[in-house]
């Protein structure tokens, strides 16, 4: 028998700068989430928000568009733009510190595809860990908000409607029924072998929006950042854009500046075209890639958390290249959702990287995503807090859930190479065909335990869409296809069929 909850209140899965944001939004609720940390506590750069006097929202606003390969939606983007300044005022009021000059105004940095300096940190470059303080300090003094420490494994239904989750803890199964359930579980980087996404960040709420049959958009498109650490670990250290903007460049194993050759906005061009860019310098024999970072004054200060990752392989920025290759970092794809979070499944929200609202289009102007977390999170809880409705009926969930074994084997690493091979920044149809084929041999095996077949079900999805793009957009890059095609100038939305569903008893 599984044991089986009502709970009183909404339940929030995930606790990052989304899922938090949403919390402490709503009267009462409660936020489920395992002890590991999601990408926000790694989050580097900063907060893209128009806060100097010669910026504005519409000018963010358009930034953002220019970089989104034309599927930005005008509408959520500007929510978010003209939404951004009270967001960040809020997130001070809580407590967040962000880094600020002699005169206590807050420092703003610059990063590529912003036109002006637009970009809040904290700590120099640990921005999401300065978040996450403030916003756990005000939840863990909040008694209205109930935290759960475990993980989700499967949305559960009455009928149509999402009406709770099953949980696990170690081997236990439990199912918890709740009047609104918000998904807010981060990206799917560890999709791929080269990643700057933390463990956690494994796409496990997409796959399971997509199995309750929710609409799911853009899979095909995702975010690689170019300067990733490229000394062997996983996740990859992560070299902040802001670097770029204090004026480190890019030079092969000569020391020769390359960016210029390929944008004219050099090492601040948009990310697709800088990972790309040193992509090619490897694989035409150019002479690989290095970050240069030895013109920044007080490196050590200004960056200590890049600083502390060159440092623990022995190099030192102020002296060394610092080796770099591209890495997934950020999901554009995810669950399709509104300007207030609703799925298209009744009784579901999804809010931060696992929803896929139009706010990024094709590719997401760097800092714009812990600011969506914030201006969206908010957005939710207000759209939840008059929607809810007490699950009746005999709950349903797939078997899955209860039965399998939680983590994967080493076929996910196979999983993994073959993304980063032939999925990853620059694909080709043959390339993406192959993928397919492998990854169709590796699916009963994955498909053994929770992990694997969320990353199966995901890598399968991400492949098919992008071989269904037969264009280059945003994140989305074809060498087969290099040019946009006018013709596919639209959103890509894919509608699971319903998997096999069983009753809870
Ligand atoms: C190294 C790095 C640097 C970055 N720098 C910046 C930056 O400077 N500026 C910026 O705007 N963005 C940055 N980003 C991106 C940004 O951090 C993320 O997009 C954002 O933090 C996502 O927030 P989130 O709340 O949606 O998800 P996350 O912060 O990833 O949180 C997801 C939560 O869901 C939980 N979870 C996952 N699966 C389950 C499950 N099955 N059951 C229960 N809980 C689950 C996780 O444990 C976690 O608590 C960076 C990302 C990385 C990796």
């Amino acid at each position: 028998m599984t044991r089986i909850t009502r709970l009183d209140a909404p339940l929030v899965v995930g606790s990052g700068v989304a899922g938090l944001t949403v919390a402490l939004g709503l009267p009462r609720v409660y936020v489920i989430s395992p002890p590991d940390m999601g990408s926000t506590w790694w989050a580097q750069g900063g907060i893209a928000v128009a806060w100097s006097s010669d910026d504005s929202p519409r000018q963010h606003a358009d930034d953002t568009l220019a970089v989104s390969g034309g599927l930005g939606v005008e509408q959520i983007v500007e929510i978010l733009t003209k939404g951004g300044p009270a967001a960040v005022e809020n997130l001070i009021a809580l407590g967040a510190q962000f880094d600020r000059d002699p005169d206590g105004e807050l420092l703003l940095a610059r990063e590529g595809g912003h036109r002006t300096r637009r970009v809040l940190h904290a700590d120099g470059d640990a921005t999401g860990a300065e978040v996450m303080r403030a916003l756990l300090a005000a939840v863990e003094s909040d008694d209205r908000i109930v935290t759960i420490p475990r993980r989700v494994l499967d949305l559960v239904m009455i009928g149509d409607r999402v009406t709770g989750v099953v949980t696990s803890e170690g081997k236990k199964r439990e199912v918890l029924l709740a009047p609104a359930v918000v998904l807010a579980t981060g990206g799917a980087g560890r999709l791929y072998s080269h990643t700057t996404n933390p463990p956690a960040v494994t796409g496990e709420g997409i796959a399971m929006a997509g199995r309750a049959g929710a609409r799911l958009a853009d899979m095909e498109f995702v975010q690689f950042h170019p300067t990733a650490l490229d000394v062997g670990k996983d996740p990859m250290p992560l070299l902040t854009e802001a670097l770029r903007g204090d004026g480190a460049i890019l030079v092969d194993a000569h020391g020769r500046r390359f960016m210029p050759q390929y944008h004219p906005m050099a090492e601040l061009a948009p990310r697709d075209i800088v990972a790309r860019a040193i992509f090619w310098q490897y694989d035409r024999g150019l002479g690989g890639a290095y970050l240069d970072a030895s013109s920044i004054i007080d490196f050590a200060g200004r960056f200590p958390t890049v600083n502390a990752h060159a440092h623990s392989v022995g190099l030192d920025p102020s002296e060394h290249l610092l080796p770099v290759s591209p890495a997934a970092h950020y999901y554009m794809g995810g669950i399709d959702a509104d300007v207030n979070g609703r799925t298209s499944v009744p009784g579901l929200w999804a809010v931060g990287e696992c929803s896929s609202t139009g706010v990024h289009g094709a590719n997401r102007l760097a800092s714009n995503s812990l600011l969506e977390g914030l201006v969206f999170g908010a957005r939710v809880s207000a759209d939840v807090s008059v929607s809810m409705v007490e699950p009746m009926g005999e709950p349903i969930a797939p078997k899955e859930a209860f039965d399998l074994p939680l983590v994967a084997g080493p076929a996910l690493e196979d999983l993994r190479q073959i993304m980063w091979d032939r999925v990853g920044l620059v694909r080709t149809g043959p390339g993406l065909w192959e993928a397919r084929n492998s990854l169709l041999e590796l699916e009963t095996v994955l498909r053994r335990t929770v992990a694997g077949r969320v990353a199966v079900e995901l890598s399968l999805m991400v492949t098919l869409a992008a071989l269904r793009r037969s264009e280059s957009r945003g994140g989305h890059y074809r060498a087969d296809y290099p040019e946009p095609d006018p013709m596919q100038e639209h959103r890509t939305l894919i509608d699971p069929a319903r998997a096999q569903m069983t009753g809870v008893s």
